[in-house]
């Protein structure tokens, strides 16, 4: 059989990716505002520039042995990008390829639909089927390395000539539609893996940078019999605008409500999330940095759990979830997330409500010098994990009905999709409910003076904008996606000993407040003292007795 040239091959496949391997954006760039000799100029344009950009990669690649290969694997990313871009509005950046990279099972699961090999068949198959039925023409390794480089050359000048012709379109369609770039299939994911690997690689070899090295108990530990208990709830995907607490129209925070008015519970109703999906948000809450400070990027100091360890208390991290992104590998920890507990599991996952079976007994494990001082619990929850929120939620605890029961979540009418997703809020309430139950329990048989924080790592697109789950870069992210619910609740024992008074929290917790008061509230709570605190970073510290507001500022609390 006749050997096919590598040019030919090279940009064959480029155009083909161009066209059908981007639906998506070309969907999008029909859809936006202007008049038709604008719009023809942007299709013309970033057409060009997308094919000569593909063409470019293709051709540095164009070795005999290694293109097919390549090209297999870039058509494929083309194939799956557009499915995910067409099912959720998704787009294909550093940090979504992170969450991909990071996801388990479970998770890859209930994103799996029937549309997908449906769409990998018609995007991909065509250019494997033709690429792979002749191999290419080979002459030798240097020259072609050569031919590759002046390929290359020419696929820059067509990207040059491009951009020259449609200056003015292609400056301002970029500008003022920055997630167009994160569009456009597969150099978004190219781009995407260089920038991951690249971040990932220096840092996995060096060893994390201590904190909180000087972390010492306050002065609170040895005027008070009952040991602290704080359990901190890292939510997962629920958004403030949902929490009956903040205002929504429908009641799926019907006990926190009651909690709020019978016991003190406070409600934080303008907080922002550090990230938008769980690999960023998780570690930038427990770590000491400020989101502008880099606590969004890959972690290069310990973090909030490591401090309160190193202070001398008993940590633990119950995971009912894809793992704690590294914040809890040096605690202890344990996952709920397989167990196979009748009535609380189910098909290969547990409900959230499995992190409360046998609690007590988790405690009285934990080192019991450690757990005389003092304990800090962090529950990490599935929460309301789409697309298939319908999984989250045992049958007895659906509220809001019809929902939908399919992880298509564009072929579900609206209401359906809210219904399942209100579901899982009222869920995440009745699990909070029953948490603050057991902590008022263990506070009234005087074992603890107890307190929570709830607070998710994200929010979520419920179609808004033609938008689903999360993901979408932090800059230019809607508010769904980081606005979150967080709320507070300390036992009387444990509002004296802070000083913490609830009238003033009340007043406080309308202010805006972000994941970067995560690390320095709970070292307040807990009465930690160190360095790395920083009181006007402690969302709680204005609310704090005498004591505390006398307190020197930053870095020395005591
Ligand atoms: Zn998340």
């Amino acid at each position: 059989m006749k050997a096919r040239r590598p040019l030919v091959a090279v940009w064959a496949l480029a155009l083909w990716l161009s066209v059908a391997g981007n639906v998506p954006l070309w969907e999008r760039v029909g859809g936006l505002a202007g008049s038709p000799s604008q719009r023809l100029a942007l299709f013309v344009g970033l057409g060009l520039l997308v094919a000569g950009a593909t063409a470019a990669v293709l051709s540095l690649m164009a070795w005999p042995r290694v293109f097919r290969p390549v090209a297999t694997v870039l058509a494929l990313v083309s194939a799956f990008n557009t499915h995910f871009m067409h099912q959720y509005g998704a787009v294909i950046d550093p940090g979504m390829l992170a969450n991909v990279v990071q996801t388990d099972v479970r998770e890859v699961r209930d994103l799996l639909s029937w549309s997908l090999p449906a769409t990998v068949l018609l995007v991909a198959g065509p250019p494997l089927w033709w690429i792979w039925r002749r191999p290419l023409a080979s002459r030798g390794w240097l020259p072609q390395t050569a031919r590759n480089a002046l390929g290359a050359l020419a696929a820059l000048g067509l990207i040059v000539a491009a951009v020259l012709l449609t200056y003015q379109d292609l400056a301002s369609l970029m500008r003022n539609q920055k997630s167009l770039r994160y569009m456009i299939n597969p150099l978004n994911t190219v781009y995407a893996a260089t920038r991951l690997a690249a971040q990932q690689l220096p840092r996995s070899a060096r060893a994390l940078q201590p904190m909180g090295e000087d972390a010492r108990l306050g002065a609170s530990y040895a005027g008070h019999q009952r040991p602290p208990l704080l359990l901190l709830v890292v939510g997962e995907t629920a958004r403030a605008q949902n929490f009956g607490l903040n205002g929504y129209a429908r009641p799926t925070t019907p006990a926190l409500a009651r909690w709020q008015a019978e016991e003190g519970l406070v409600n934080f109703g303008q907080v922002q999330s550090c990230g938008t999906n769980t690999q960023v948000s998780l570690p930038c809450m427990f770590s000491p940095l400020t989101r502008a400070q880099g606590g969004d990027r890959v972690a290069e100091h310990e973090n909030l759990l490591d401090v309160l360890q190193r202070a001398g208390l008993a940590v633990l991290w119950i995971d009912n979830q894809a793992g704690c992104k590294g914040v809890c590998a040096r605690v202890p920890h344990v996952s709920t997330a397989s167990l196979r507990l009748p009535g609380v599991c189910d098909d290969g996952e547990c409900f959230d409500a499995v992190m409360l079976q046998g609690l007590d007994e988790r405690i009285a494990a934990l080192d019991p010098d450690r757990r005389a001082r003092g304990v800090v619990l962090v529950m990490h929850q599935m929460g309301s994990h789409g697309p298939a929120y319908f999984k989250r939620t045992p049958p007895d605890r659906k509220p809001f009905v019809p929902e939908c029961a399919s992880n298509t979540l564009s072929d579900c009418p609206p209401g359906e999709l809210v219904n399942a997703y209100d579901n899982t809020i009222a869920y995440t309430d009745h699990f909070l409910d029953a948490a603050l139950q057991w902590l008022k329990r263990r506070a009234t048989a005087g074992a603890n003076d107890t307190g929570l924080i709830y607070v998710s790592d994200h929010g979520e697109s419920l179609g808004e904008s033609g938008l689903y789950l999360h993901g979408m870069a932090w800059a230019i992210a809607p508010r769904e996606q980081t606005h979150v619910p967080m709320v507070a609740w300390l036992s009387a024992g444990l509002r004296e000993r802070t000083g913490l008074r609830e009238d003033c929290l009340r007043n406080r917790a309308a202010e805006p407040v972000s994941h970067d008061h995560f690390f320095h509230s709970v070292l307040g709570v807990m009465d930690v003292t160190t360095g790395a605190y920083r009181r006007s970073l402690d969302a709680l510290a204005p609310c704090a007795g005498a004591a505390l507001v006398q307190a020197p500022q930053d870095g020395a609390r005591r």
